[in-house]
């Protein structure tokens, strides 16, 4: 609202909040701040889980940064931005997403402290952008190649981004299957993560997870009179219904005497007969229909040993026909042997209280199944959100072709760098670049904090080693300094890239917000109480 010559002029609309200038970039630094710092304990081998216990009463309990943001369930407009950097974070590069978000408070933290010696926002963010093209030039120099064959290098790369997640236990076994799972189906540097399916079933325990070389399906056979299990299984894919058509318009049939009942339900029988007739003829036992299959068709069906599955899901067609090699036909007319694909054996076994179907020993499957066990819900759960960050990395890894050493020595290489190069740009942006190297460092700083040892003692010690190496890190399970690239504790360079820039990216432009404009809530606010705009999540 503005006032001229006493009247009030209306600009906004009533109940539109604003909030300006300095008052306003504080408490978005705020928010990115509390975010950021909720974020940090977890960070790393040693750091805690949260609980998150949503508005049915379900409880989460994770180590995961994307997750827990996503369950927070954050409103204010600068929490939502810093939940999307986690987001970018966890679908460009599969990993490192709490790191991205305690650099982005981190950073905003640091250039706070620039503000307040005067330093305009805009120098700051000028600063930060140097800084940012520059670290990720300095990652790329200390990396190592990597080639796609390299197994092993592959699984520690999977091993670290399993470390500290509640699939600690068996991270060895779960890294092999990942990387198994992985190099079936990536197609030269290119991995399609959908080709890798993730069942999981609670039960067993976690070293029970297994790969399969074909796909499971959470569903059973049709009929009981159906083989359990086929062998040497030729397997038709099926989109269309084994039911006979029902007439699109409804129509009335007159029908003058009993034998033209007779006559319409033999039809139907002989059109069901006949379906079954042009599978078997295509030479298929195994039949995997998208859509229904009717009763009478599954009884012809198990009459001649085929075994049948209805409504598979059109996700798990595609990777059937993949897996298989199978041709997915749409009409029954078009089958033909050439269509058929082949998996060793085809069988429903007892998972748990459900049945499933396997699909298994596919001769080199484009597509493949990672079944997860573990004691209970929960493992399980984050079982495969481990499951999930090693599949991305390791696709990451393979995209980029380069890895770094991590638990630390990326950030107190890059922070080292970046000082040196500060000097050389000079001005008010020195400042900036070098509040950046300390924003860096506190990566390190979280990581042996939350491991319960002397963050500055540990910073010391790798600031030292590195006028020797760039590969120098703290690894805070053994408590030792120690060449980390060599000790296997390695990361795709593009973890590091990517949370750099997302993090650069949020940190600029929230500070570059000078003023707040927030209409007001579309429903009646309850009396008496108007909320301040914008106002403080509650944690
Ligand atoms: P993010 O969501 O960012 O991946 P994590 O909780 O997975 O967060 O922690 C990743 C960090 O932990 C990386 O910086 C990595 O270098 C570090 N890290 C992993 N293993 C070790 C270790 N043994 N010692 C020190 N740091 C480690
Ligand atoms: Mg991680």
């Amino acid at each position: 609202m503005a006032t001229m010559g006493g009247q009030p002029v209306l600009i906004l609309k009533e109940g539109t909040q604003r909030t300006r200038g300095s008052e306003a970039r504080r408490t978005n630094i705020m928010v990115a701040r509390i975010i950021a710092e909720t974020l940090r304990t977890t960070l790393g081998p040693r750091g805690m889980d949260k609980m998150l216990v949503d508005s049915l009463g379900d409880i989460t309990i994770t180590n995961d940064g994307v997750t827990i943001l996503k369950e927070m369930d954050i409103e204010h407009p600068v929490g939502k931005m810093i939940v999307e950097v986690a987001k970018t974070q966890e679908s460009e590069v599969g990993d490192g997403t709490t790191t991205a978000v305690v650099l982005a408070g981190e950073l905003l933290k640091q250039a706070e402290e620039l503000l307040d010696q005067e330093v305009h926002a805009t120098i700051i963010a000028r600063g930060y952008r140097l800084a940012a093209e520059k670290a990720r030039e300095i990652l790329n120099e200390m990396a190592h190649e990597i080639s796609p064959e390299d197994e092993e290098m592959l699984r520690k790369v999977a091993v670290m981004a399993m470390t500290g997640k509640g699939a600690e236990k068996a991270k060895e076994h779960l890294a092999e299957i990942v990387v198994e799972a992985v190099q079936r189906v990536r197609e030269g540097n290119e991995v399609d993560r959908d080709l890798i399916k993730i069942e999981k079933k609670a039960g067993g325990g976690i070293e029970d997870t297994e790969l399969i070389n074909g796909i499971v399906i959470d569903k059973e056979r049709v009929h009981p009179g159906m083989p359990r299990s086929v062998k040497d299984a030729r397997i038709a894919l099926i989109k269309s219904a084994l039911e006979v058509r029902k007439t699109e318009v409804d129509a009335k049939i007159n029908i003058t005497d009993p034998n033209q009942l007779q006559a319409f339900i033999d039809e139907e029988e002989r059109m069901l007969r006949s379906m079954v007739e042009k599978i078997k003829a295509s030479g298929a036992n195994v039949v995997l229909c998208q859509k229904g299959i009717d009763d009478l068709a599954q009884h012809y069906l198990a009459k001649e040993g085929i075994f049948a599955v209805r409504r598979v899901k059109q996700s798990d067609m595609k990777k059937l026909a993949r897996a298989t090699g199978a041709r997915v036909v749409t009409s029954l007319d078009d089958l033909s042997e050439k269509d058929l694909g082949y998996a060793g054996i085809v069988e429903e076994v007892k998972i748990g209280d459900d049945e499933m179907v396997f699909v298994r020993e596919c001769r080199d499957p484009k597509s493949v199944t990672i079944l997860i066990r573990g004691g209970s819900e929960h493992v399980v759960n984050e079982a495969e959100r481990a499951i999930e960050d090693a599949i991305g990395v390791v696709a990451a890894a393979l995209r980029c072709g380069k890895v770094v050493a991590g638990a630390g020595a990326p950030e107190v290489e890059v922070a080292r760098k970046l000082r040196e190069y500060a000097v050389t740009v000079g001005g008010r942006e020195q400042l900036a670049i070098e509040a950046f190297a300390d924003a860096v460092e506190a990566i390190p700083r979280a990581l042996a904090e939350n491991a319960g040892l002397d963050p500055i003692d540990v910073l010391v010690e790798l600031r030292k080693a590195h006028e020797e190496s760039p590969d120098y890190g703290y690894d805070v399970i053994t408590s030792e300094l120690k060449d980390t690239f060599s000790a296997g504790l390695i990361t795709p360079v593009n973890v590091k890239t990517q949370a750099i820039s997302s993090a650069s990216e949020v940190a600029v432009m929230i500070l570059r917000i000078d003023d707040i404009i927030a209409a007001g809530k579309l429903e009646k606010e309850e009396e008496g109480e108007k909320p301040e705009m914008p106002s403080m999540p509650e944690f």
